[in-house]
């Protein structure tokens, strides 16, 4: 059974370049429902674990720096089928390879600086959602 919920990033390449606000109108076009949502930026340490899964890729060390450059946003998403429809939306790592249409094809400016992230399974969206909101900041 699939989950109806699933967590995302907007990158700090997309708040500081003020692409927050048509990336969160082309979440609610897709209908997905926002069910915790905040900004803050990370500090390094807190991007090395949340990317601890990748800590053995060539792109680490820099994926860490970036994330933890800026502000982003941390959101939980409501939608059947939330994971994967979601993937949909945003398209694939590399904006070359991304669909017309999908929100990295639009606003991503390198595979790294992809503007968003979302979760790749319902346990990594459970996970993902849990490092960053405590249950009284879910709705
Ligand atoms: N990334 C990168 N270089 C690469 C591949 C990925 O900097 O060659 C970054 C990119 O920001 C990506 C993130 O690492 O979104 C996580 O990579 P993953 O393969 O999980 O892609 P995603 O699930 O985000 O599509
Ligand atoms: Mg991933």
């Amino acid at each position: 059974m699939n989950g109806n919920f699933t967590f995302s990033i907007i990158k700090p390449n997309a708040v500081r370049t003020g692409k927050t606000g048509p990336i969160l109108a082309m979440i609610n076009e897709a209908g997905f429902e926002i069910s915790a949502m905040k900004m803050l930026r990370m500090t390094r340490e807190q991007a090395e674990n949340f990317y601890e899964v990748h800590r053995e890729r060539p792109f680490y060390d820099s994926l860490v720096e970036f994330m933890s450059s800026g502000p982003v946003y941390v959101m939980i998403l409501r939608h059947d089928n939330a994971v994967e429809e979601f993937r949909k939306l945003i398209g694939a790592t590399d904006p070359a390879k991304a669909e017309p249409g999908t929100i990295r094809k639009i606003y991503a400016v390198s595979v790294q600086m992809n503007a968003i992230h979302g979760s790749d399974s319902d346990e990594n969206a459970r996970r993902e959602s849990d490092f960053f909101f405590s249950e009284i900041e879910r709705f």
